[in-house]
């Protein structure tokens, strides 16, 4: 798995009282993730799903303000981010891949719209 500078975090910032995390690429790109959008992306089998088995974000959840809250984060090696939240979940590794990729902003977000 070859990584792009693009996917190469150069800070990454966790503000709990706010409720955002930021992170600055290599590429001068900055991502904010609001904790709420940040959950839903959980990348783990208990969330997404797993071997066609659909996951706890499938149904839809009403997330209780426990289950957004970031309590933690751990880097995991030099490619991926595992918050940990208030409910004790902690077992999605967001890749910086996978961050960059689901950019909330604008232009990311106007990107993908189009298809590029
Ligand atoms: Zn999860
Ligand atoms: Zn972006």
């Amino acid at each position: 798995m070859s990584q792009s500078p693009a996917n190469k975090p150069t800070s990454i910032k966790a503000d709990r009282e706010a409720g955002l995390v930021t992170i600055d690429w290599s590429d001068g790109h900055r991502t904010e993730f609001d904790v709420v959008t940040l959950r839903l992306l959980c990348p783990c089998a208990f969330c997404q799903g797993e071997g066609g088995r659909p996951g706890w974000l499938d149904t839809n959840p009403t997330l209780t303000p426990v289950q957004t809250q970031l309590v933690d984060m751990r880097l995991i090696g030099s490619y991926a981010l595992a918050p940990t939240w208030a409910d004790g979940h902690d077992t999605g590794y967001y890749t910086y891949e996978a961050l960059r990729a689901n950019c909330p902003c604008p232009t990311c977000s106007a990107t993908r719209a189009s298809g590029v």
